[in-house]
């Protein structure tokens, strides 16, 4: 898509792509030092370490237009690895609903990417119905910490996490949302045990965790007792905005153009193939309506609302086009992207194809699975009315 750029816009995008480019990482080297050294420069433009964040945290407080570049040029040139957890997930619930000593503690280590967090939402029975959690939270009788017992499952990354942001059932009475508790606590401690999940595409990413009498002092509870509902529900609107990856989508089709280009059928490609053909561009043409509800979406966020319920026409039709983009990837390889773990045998790009669709079967459960987006959409974006 092409947007008429102001000449402000086209010299911000020059000097994020210079930025970009001269600090690309150069291949080899210690790549640690390399991402630490990335962060420490990328905050001296001026918050582009953390280019979401308000300013009055440090944020660089871009137009939605700069967040677009922002997007698109990181996309093609990239930038070091980073989790979404603390910096895009917890980070804006601590803006929001923490208080003064909260973010005080909290904000710092996760703009310097020093302390991991996980998300410990899910449970076995709560997972789309998340209000059907259990892992209960009692507060001592001195009102001094609260005593978590219960289990969380699909934790990702809990294994690496420092912390972990959990809802917690501080009452059983009432409405089932009124009863939940956002607590904030260590995982290295007594009481907790992460046991691993290997997923589909053979990866550990995520585990089950067991917490046994596990104490967390009161201090470390987000905003009121009963209220983390309200909490939780804003953060996963974050989530799901940043899970529709549409500028790293638009790169991936031009990656498998390129592919299906380099698979030769008769005198031409694979590209040149009717029936591929028009599935990767019936794919481009909803990758691009996409895109414009992300624009749409972005000018929402710099008239200072937060991400609406049109998040989840992002993330619903930005994991599909993910998925789709797999899938193609693994058409084009064909039998050799089946290679598994095996070294490249055939086309070089299907080394690891079939591995990455079968993990991209993910990309539509978590964070809400589709069916459950489509209900938000139903109700809050369309209001449409459930029958009786
Ligand atoms: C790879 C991965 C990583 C994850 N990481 C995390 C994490 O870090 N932290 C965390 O807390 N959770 C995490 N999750 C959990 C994820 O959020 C849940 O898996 C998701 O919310 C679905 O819940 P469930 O697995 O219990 O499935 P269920 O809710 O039992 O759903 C099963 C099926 O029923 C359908 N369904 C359910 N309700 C409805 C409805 N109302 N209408 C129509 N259909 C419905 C669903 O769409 C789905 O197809 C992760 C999951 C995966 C797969």
């Amino acid at each position: 898509m092409d947007i008429e750029l102001s000449p402000e816009d086209q010299a911000f995008a020059t000097d994020v792509r210079d930025f970009l480019t001269s600090n690309a990482y150069p291949g080899k080297g210690d790549y640690n030092e390399w991402r630490n050294g990335w962060f420490d420069k990328a905050k001296a433009k001026g918050g582009w370490d953390i280019p979401k964040w308000p300013t009055e945290f440090g944020g660089p407080g871009w137009t939605p237009t700069q967040h677009y570049i922002w997007e698109k040029e990181t996309a093609e040139v990239g930038t070091p690895w980073d989790l979404p957890f603390g910096l895009s997930m917890l980070a804006p619930v601590l803006m929001a609903y923490g208080n003064k000593e909260q973010q005080d503690r909290f904000l710092p280590d996760i703009r310097a990417r020093t302390v991991n967090w996980c998300q410990g939402y899910s449970e076995p029975g709560a997972g789309s119905d998340l209000a059907a959690l259990k892992t209960k939270a009692e507060l001592s009788s001195d009102g001094k910490h609260y005593v978590v017992n219960g289990t969380k499952i699909w934790t990702t990354l809990a294994h690496f996490a420092d912390w972990i942001f959990c809802l917690t059932r501080t009452s059983d009475s009432g409405i089932r949302q009124e009863g939940i508790t956002f607590l904030l606590f260590p995982m290295k401690q007594e009481g907790i045990e992460v046991k691993p999940i290997i997923t589909l595409g053979g990866a550990h990413s995520v585990n089950m965790v067991h917490f046994t009498d596990v104490k967390v002092p009161v201090e470390n509870r987000v905003g009121e007792e009963g209220k983390g509902w309200t909490y939780a529900k804003g953060l996963l609107q974050h989530e799901r905005t940043g899970l529709a990856g549409i500028s790293r989508s638009l790169v991936a089709l031009e990656t498998l153009k390129e592919q299906a280009r380099s698979v030769k059928r008769g005198n031409g490609s694979l590209l040149d193939e009717p029936g591929y053909r028009s599935k990767v561009a019936e794919l481009e043409v909803e990758l691009l309506a996409t895109e414009f509800t992300e624009l749409r979406s972005l000018a929402g966020a710099s008239s200072g609302q937060g991400p609406g319920p049109e998040s989840s026409i992002l993330k619903l039709k930005g994991t599909e086009i993910q998925q789709r983009i797999q899938k193609l990837t693994v058409e084009a390889g064909g039998l050799y992207s089946a290679a598994w773990g095996a070294k490249r045998v055939g086309h070089k790009f299907a080394k690891g194809g079939m591995n990455g669709y079968l993990s991209s079967r993910a990309y539509t459960i978590y964070g809400g699975a589709s069916e459950v987006q489509k209900d938000v959409i139903a109700k809050n974006v369309l209001g449409i009315k459930r029958s009786k």
